[in-house]
This record gives C-alpha cells, structure tokens and sequence, in this order.
C-alpha cells in the first residue's frame, strides 16, 4: 500500500506491506531495541527498497494511540495523521 507523510512530504509516497500482527510485534520490538536493525529485517524479509524501510521504521508509534512527533495521544486508527503536528503514525493496534 502506499503511504504518505504530510509532516515529512505530503508529495512523497512510500510502499509500505500488509504486515501481520505478529510481523508488526517483532518489527516494533526491533524498533525499540535499534532503528537500524529494524530496517535491516525489513529490507532482508520485503521486497521494498532501503529508503521505504526506512519511512515505515521511523513511522511507527511505540505506543499505541500516541504521536511518535507531539503529546496527541488518541489516534484511534492504524496509519493516521495526527491532527496536531501532521505527522504519519502507523499505530498498529496488535491485540
Ligand atoms: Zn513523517
Ligand atoms: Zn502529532
């Protein structure tokens, strides 16, 4: 799917997979341990580019419901822009 990012640029889009829940658990787990690990398991295990692995790894929220860029904290659904400051947050909901 594509994605766009109004914070980043709103004219830029991304190819983002249908990850799984359990593939957004690990790929979230990754994240917190090291962003670069996480893109590096993205690029290995998908076939998107470096750059896009990249956009999903500094878009996803480590806390679901809040803005990973400002204190908004009641984003309800999965790949939504914040109507604070913008940004994409991907806040995959995993239960
Ligand atoms: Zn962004
Ligand atoms: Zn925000």
């Amino acid at each position: 799917m594509k994605v766009y990012c109004k914070r980043c640029n709103q004219n830029e889009a991304f190819e983002v997979p249908e990850f799984s829940i359990s593939e957004k658990r690990k790929i979230r787990n990754l994240k917190i341990e090291s962003s670069l690990k996480a893109i590096k398991t993205i690029v290995d295990n998908y076939s998107i580019t470096h750059r896009d692995a990249k956009f999903v790894v500094r878009h996803i929220n480590l806390e679901y419901g809040s803005c990973n860029r400002c204190d908004v904290n009641d984003i309800s659904t999965e790949y939504s822009t914040c109507p604070k400051c913008n940004a994409m947050n991907f806040n995959w909901k995993m239960d």
